[in-house]
């Protein structure tokens, strides 16, 4: 089953920005919810989608890991969560998640938009095409650049300084990493570590979807100067150090999503222009 880019009737009358809330960031409404039981032909998304007023627009929200964070990073429902808030109407998302830090300019309770990943996650399914139209998408600038500059400003006017260059490195969990994982990842040159993200961010692309990945650092997954850290052991410390510094990721949405309805200039909701393996795609060295 296919969804088309383009915006329907339905879609129109919905929120078009959808926030996701990783460890830690389980709702982000205080009242006047609208609770939506979206089905998808993937299944169940990992919560129903909440439908409430940021700053007055309406704004939609799902909890990554489902409301009692019952689903850890590796079993999270990532297809269906991404075509529930396409099918209300969706067509920008903020995924906010914890991550580690593996480099010794990201410190604790600091916010980063990253703006490249690497995937090292196996076995989750990170596509909606699986033929008969072979569908290769662009992710080379995988975030919406749209969105990180509104954010970056909004960060700038309120004070909040934001790192804007990063690359986060994903893994499969559940279990947290190893020192030696650690410096292995570190000496790669990759800066922050994180079990989610992947694949939303590739499953967002392919539904013509922008897509930013705004993470907290909550831990030092890494050795730091000459000292080793003790590498996150406790979820418990994740969600504690998310809370201390969650005030700053809502101001941080709250001035960016009224801005997030002027017109994008991005390219995100193009993204199967050219794609595809249509009637004389094919090159002829390739034959
Ligand atoms: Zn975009």
């Amino acid at each position: 089953m296919e969804m088309d880019n383009q915006t329907n009737n339905h879609d129109a009358l919905g929120p078009q920005t959808g926030i996701i809330g990783g460890t830690g960031f389980y709702s982000l409404f205080q009242s006047d919810v609208e609770t939506w039981e979206v089905e998808t032909p993937y299944g169940a998304p990992s919560s129903p989608v909440t439908v409430g007023s940021v700053q007055g627009v309406k704004v939609a929200f799902l909890s990554r890991h489902g409301d009692r964070h019952q689903y850890p990073p590796h079993v999270v429902n990532y297809q269906a969560n991404i075509w529930a808030l396409k099918r209300l109407g969706v067509n920008r998302i903020i995924a906010v998640g914890a991550v580690g830090a593996l480099q010794k300019n990201f410190r604790i309770g600091e916010i980063v938009l990253c703006d490249q990943f690497v995937n090292r996650t196996w076995g989750r399914k990170d596509t909606y095409y699986d033929g008969p139209v072979t569908t290769h998408i662009s992710v080379s600038d995988p975030y919406c650049a749209d969105i990180r500059k509104i954010l970056l400003d909004a960060g700038s006017k309120l004070d909040i300084p934001l790192h804007a260059k990063a690359t986060l490195l994903i893994i499969q969990g559940p279990r947290f990493s190893t020192k030696a994982e650690n410096r292995d990842w570190r000496n790669a040159g990759y800066d922050l570590v994180s079990m989610t993200h992947y694949p939303e961010v590739a499953l967002a692309r392919e539904l013509g979807i922008c897509y930013v990945s705004l993470c907290l650092v909550t831990d030092h997954a890494t050795v730091l100067g000459d000292n080793e850290a003790d590498p996150v052991s406790d979820l418990q410390d994740v969600v504690g150090a998310f809370k201390t510094s969650h005030e700053k990721i809502i101001q941080l949405l709250d001035a960016a999503i009224p801005r997030l309805g002027e017109p994008p200039q991005c390219a995100c909701h193009r993204s199967l222009e050219g794609a595809r393996a249509e009637s004389g795609w094919i090159p002829l060295w390739f034959k």
